[in-house]
């Protein structure tokens, strides 16, 4: 299959970019085409504003997705974001990987996700869950954390970690119609001995082994819901 990691980390040396090249290196020796956008080293642009578009449909006032769609369709995107589109959908499997920054990703990977994931092609209309345009494709996170796990469950003081990371799982992945499968989380790592840190990576390699048979997460599907998108049942399913 065909594999986009999306890394964002400043320091080549640290422990999340070891994970980065633990995944190319292990999809590709399984036989898979990886391609990375090292966020960082490419000096991505995060902010999204009116220099995304070659020719604006309303020069006077912007409306950015309705820009995006517009632009998708007269190939006017910015070079950078088009190159970015092309590789995500391209991809079978995208990865993302990064250190967990204030209970989200840092800003430079939601600002490709703010730019790259467009209206009108990832999601749109009533596209989204199970209907969104992405849908077909696997995704996944690959994140270093400074809490420890008990920190991060149910009960504990940071609250469960899926829900803490719900705005991207939910909220980008499954939006967009992804099939989101369990995250990959390496815990409190700058603060743990090296045998440790090694022995993460190598449950690391293990969990990109099983890809196949990972179960995806549960979210909405656009059957549950009319066309009003009021729930057919009592949502609790969701
Ligand atoms: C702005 C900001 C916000 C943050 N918000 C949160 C938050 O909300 N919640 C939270 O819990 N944490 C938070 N953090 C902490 C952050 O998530 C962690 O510090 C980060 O994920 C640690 O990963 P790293 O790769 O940067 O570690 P690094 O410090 O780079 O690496 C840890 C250690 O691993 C070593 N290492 C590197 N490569 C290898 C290798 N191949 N094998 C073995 N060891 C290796 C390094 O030398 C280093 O000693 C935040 C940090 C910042 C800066």
């Amino acid at each position: 299959m065909n594999v986009l990691i999306v890394h964002a980390h400043h320091e080549p040396q640290s422990f999340n970019a070891a994970m980065k090249d633990l995944a190319l290196a292990e999809l590709r020796a399984q036989g898979h085409a990886v391609e990375l956008s090292d966020l960082y080293d490419m000096g991505w642009n995060p902010v999204a504003s009116g220099a995304d578009f070659g020719a604006r449909a309303n020069p006077d006032y912007l409306v950015y997705a309705l820009e995006q769609r517009e632009n998708y369709k007269r190939r006017t995107l910015a070079p950078d974001i088009q190159a970015e589109l092309d590789k995500l959908l391209r991809a079978d499997f995208i990865i993302f990987n990064f250190p967990v920054y204030w209970f989200s990703m840092p800003a430079i990977m939601k600002g490709w996700i703010d730019r790259v994931l467009i209206s009108g092609v990832c999601y749109g209309g009533m596209r989204f869950y199970d209907q969104g345009g992405l849908a077909g494709k696997k995704a996944m996170l690959a994140i270093t954390i400074g809490g420890r796990p008990h920190m991060l469950v149910d009960g504990g003081i940071h609250g469960d970690l899926n829900d803490m990371l719900r705005p991207i799982l939910r909220g980008t992945l499954a939006y967009t119609g992804m099939a989101v499968l369990p995250p990959f989380v390496a815990h409190h790592v700058p603060y743990i001995g090296q045998d440790e840190r090694v022995s993460i990576l190598e449950q690391y390699r293990m969990h990109l082994r099983s890809i196949d048979t990972l179960k995806p997460m549960q979210f909405a599907s656009m059957a549950q819901f009319d066309d009003k998108l009021y729930p057919l049942t009592d949502g609790s399913h969701i």
